[in-house]
């Protein structure tokens, strides 16, 4: 047992409260010879947690998994999912959920252990995680965070002192995730599929309470909460759609109520702008292309309408005309957030009916001269138009031209435009090829001052300094990049 009031872990399981049917109680099981990797010291400070006792054995010990906090009842969530496209029963297979931390801020946030043992909806996987995918988890995520993106965090990654069987022989992790929740559109699939109505409310209401207690009251709750969810969802993918960046696998498993982007597999950011964009090896058919973001996140969203139906209305046609009101809104919704992002990005403060033409003129070139795409802005915000074959056109020049024009006729000055675009244009993402380089030193020879200097960079990406001029260079080798759901 280890004492919270030295600690810092203050944990509740309200998820233990709800019906038997949606969790199964599960330790994790527990490795030989745990020992910590990383540690998100700012991370664990807002959290509450002292920072020198998650360093000490006892701490380390809970990070693996070997020690269970006070007040934690460890558990497995059910869920279900479409993974591309396909239904199934799914659950955590590979994580438990220690409780949720009740921070110094009263805000409640999972704590979850990714990789922590078999669980009874492990099916034939071993339960288990290995160190370059829960290093990459931790980057990309933290990356995000930085970026301003809604995401969950990375706590710590410790490494287990035992070998994973994948292609080959690979060395176990256990990441700690921190999540404003991890209830998924999959998870109300699960309810509406092998629940009660009863049980699907109960899970309604919970989600209410803790991601929405602002429409607790409303007089349908419940529409209310797709309508919410349905909101957070646009304005999440539109930022991702203004970083570049590509999921990999939207499965509706992998989509949250609460608006955070979860469970970073085979995700990555595209280099020169082209929405055919995929990165991920087993995503044949682009589903999931950068392009097509927007429309899965639409089709995921659709499943969640589904899932709740038997709430909106006694009458299930009127119950699913009052569903497709509010999906009919998302393609909108999404295309305001993208806009704002995209007039931001371009230093536009205001609105004029052709900025749409504007921007999508600088994408189609950016398209045909495969301009990067943090690059591309990054340059125009900094007024550096030299190093680009697309710099050089001709249409890029009249292109550029009537962009000036369009600055001109606003009230604010060029240098409020310079500081907009700034704060909207991030001086780099983690490149494919510096996320790879960082966990080749800490996988393969235990260096991990690759990663600390790369997460250090990240941390401040609006910051535009000396120190990240070399990490916006792009990776010159032209065979496309591929992630692989590397587990
Ligand atoms: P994901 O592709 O990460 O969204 O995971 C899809 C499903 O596979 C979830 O139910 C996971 O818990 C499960 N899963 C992934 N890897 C493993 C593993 N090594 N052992 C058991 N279950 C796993
Ligand atoms: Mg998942
Ligand atoms: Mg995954």
């Amino acid at each position: 047992m280890t004492k919270s009031k030295e600690t810092g872990w203050n944990l509740d399981n309200s998820y233990a409260r709800l019906p038997r049917s949606f969790f199964s109680f599960i330790n994790p099981t527990p490795v030989l010879s745990p020992k910590l990797v990383i540690l998100n010291e700012k991370l664990a400070t807002s959290l509450g947690l002292h920072v020198e006792e998650m360093q000490s054995e006892e701490g380390v010990e809970v990070f693996a998994g070997n020690h269970i906090p006070e007040d934690a009842s460890p558990l497995a969530q059910a869920y279900a999912g479409h993974q591309f496209g396909h239904f199934n029963m799914l659950g955590d297979g590979r994580a438990v959920l220690l409780g949720e931390q009740i921070t110094s801020k009263e805000k409640k946030v999972d704590i979850q252990l990714k990789g922590s043992g078999r669980t009874p909806y492990s099916r034939g996987g071993d339960g288990r995680a290995a160190l370059g995918p829960m290093l990459r988890e931790y980057i990309i995520s933290e990356a995000m965070y930085a970026l301003g993106i809604p995401t969950t965090r990375s706590l710590a990654v410790v490494t287990t002192g035992e070998s994973i069987i994948r292609e080959t022989e690979l060395p176990g992790a256990i990441l700690t995730r921190v999540a404003a929740s991890h209830l998924r559109v999959g998870t109300f699939q699960y309810a509406a599929n092998w629940g009660t109505v009863e049980q699907l409310r109960i899970l309604a209401d919970y989600a209410l309470n803790r991601h929405f207690p602002d429409i607790e009251a409303d007089e349908n709750r419940y529409l209310s909460l797709l309508q919410e969810v349905i909101k957070r969802q646009a304005e999440l993918i539109a930022k991702w759609q203004l970083v570049g960046f590509i999921h990999g696998v939207m499965n509706t498993d992998n989509m949250t109520i609460s608006g955070e982007t979860i469970d970073y597999g085979p995700c990555a950011f595209m280099d020169r702008y082209d929405p055919a964009t995929v990165f991920s090896s087993i995503d044949i058919q682009g589903r999931y292309a950068y392009g097509n973001q927007p429309n899965i996140a639409g089709w995921n969203l659709a499943r969640l309408a589904e899932a709740l139906l038997p709430l909106f209305h006694e009458d299930q046609e009127k119950a699913v005309e009052l569903a497709q009101n509010e999906l009919s809104g998302f393609p909108d919704l999404f295309n305001r957030h993208w806009l704002a992002g995209m007039r931001a990005k371009l230093g536009i403060f205001n609105e004029e009916q052709q900025d749409d033409a504007l921007i999508h003129d600088l994408l189609n070139m950016m398209e045909e001269y495969n301009a990067d795409y943090t690059n591309t802005f990054r340059a125009l915000t900094f007024d550096q138009l030299d190093d680009a074959v697309l710099f050089g056109t001709e249409e890029f020049k009249q292109w550029h031209k009537l962009w000036q024009e369009r600055l001109s006729r606003q009230q604010e000055s060029k240098a409020s435009s310079h500081d907009l675009m700034q704060n909207s244009n991030p001086a780099l993402i983690p490149r494919n090829h510096r996320v790879e380089e960082a966990l080749n030193a800490a996988v393969e020879q235990g260096d991990y001052s690759v990663m600390e200097r790369l997460l250090n960079v990240l941390s401040n990406p609006y910051a535009h300094s000396v120190e990240q001029d070399e990490y916006s260079a792009v990776p010159e080798s032209t065979i496309p990049y591929r992630t692989f759901c590397g587990t």
